[in-house]
């Protein structure tokens, strides 16, 4: 018998998900991308998908005000339908409510949702509400949509392919650390930036809409919310090839840089491992990266190429600084257990 945290996350929803026998006919794709895609009518695939929240594990009710809360939540889902280049259209979004919470936290969590809703242009058609113990908690189920023929996964992946980021890295694991641990790090400007990236995160769904559009040739794409080395880990292995990142082409922003230098930080943690980014990671061939660039210059959102997919070797190397190649463990980043 195993226990759960030897078994850690992923391998406990491979155990339980390999007991699942039923497959409905025209499934293209289940469970293991960030979404599951099935077709709705000639041309169009829905996409769906579904996370929760849960106090003191995602969020503490301290540090986030309940509005916040309620745009971060949809953001988590939003940016798994950004990962497979999808159009969010619609969420239902479910609450389990502790004695503590109040009407008017409730309210303002809906003034939240509301607002992230009208931004990216998606309705909340419905939900659950039921008492918890202890507890707050909040599930937000998506339903998305792509074009057939352009929906990004995480198989598909070749050796050659360039790999890119868009955003920056770090800020948000970093901005969590200042806020739970009350550092004075950096300057006050800094600090509200990291924290507001970790707070209130922008999902990419503009940026999953210009690569949509466009006629790249994405092979892989993955949202990076459990960090960048353990998410470039499950492109690997689902596309069977591995990668090899450049220490120094990772993008980080000047409030993180500032913030870091001035209180002797080592800023390769929250890049490689912090986890909450919400950035797209793709993989594209070198043919495409001039069109690349120009349409997200032309877009003002920023993308970078970070490294390069290997042959087979399903391993994550990190060409350092100093020219030696790392190879970085795919355990480094966010599992629950
Ligand atoms: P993400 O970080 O993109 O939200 P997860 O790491 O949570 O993705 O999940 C990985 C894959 O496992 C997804 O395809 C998800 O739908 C699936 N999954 C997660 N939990 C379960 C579960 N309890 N039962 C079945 N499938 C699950
Ligand atoms: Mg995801």
């Amino acid at each position: 018998m195993s226990k759960i945290k030897e078994l850690g996350e992923f391998k406990l929803i491979h155990r339980l998900a390999s007991r699942l026998k039923f497959r409905a006919p025209n499934t293209i794709i289940g469970i293991g991308d960030d979404c599951a895609v099935y077709p709705v009518k000639s041309g169009t695939n829905e996409i769906i998908s579904t996370d929760a929240l849960v106090e003191d594990i995602h969020f503490s009710l301290s540090n986030i005000s309940p509005e916040v809360l309620g745009r971060k939540s949809l953001a988590v889902s939003l940016s798994d339908i950004a990962a497979m280049g999808g159009t969010p259209k619609r969420v239902l979004v479910t609450l389990g409510i502790p004695k503590k919470i109040s009407v008017s936290f409730l309210e303002k969590l809906y003034k939240g949702f509301n607002s992230s809703c009208n931004q990216f242009k998606v309705e909340l058609v419905g939900g659950d509400t039921v008492s918890s113990p202890k507890c707050f908690f909040i599930n937000v189920s998506i339903v998305g949509e792509t074009k057939t023929g352009r929906l990004f996964t995480r198989h598909g992946a070749r050796s050659g392919d360039l790999i890119f980021v868009t955003g920056t890295l770090g800020d948000s694991s970093l901005g969590l650390k200042l806020l739970s641990q009350n550092k004075n790090w950096g300057s006050s400007k800094d600090r509200k930036y990291l924290i507001e990236t970790h707070l209130d995160p922008a999902p990419r769904v503009l940026e999953a809409g210009i690569l949509a559009r466009s006629n790249l040739n994405i092979t892989s794409m993955i949202d990076i919310s459990d960090g960048l080395v353990q998410d470039l880990y499950h492109i690997c292995q689902a596309s069977k090839v591995g990668a090899r990142i450049q220490e120094d082409r990772l993008p980080q922003s000047p409030e993180f840089l500032r913030t870091c230098s001035k209180n002797q930080i080592n800023p390769s943690p929250f890049i490689l491992n912090g986890g909450e980014d919400y950035e797209l990671l793709f993989t594209l061939p070198a043919d495409g990266v001039k069109k690349l660039k120009r349409q997200f210059l032309k877009a003002k959102t920023l993308v970078t190429q970070i490294g390069e997919i290997t042959l087979k070797s399903k391993k994550v190397i990190l060409k350092t600084k100093d020219g030696k190649n790392k190879i970085l463990p795919d355990s480094g980043g966010y599992n629950h257990f």
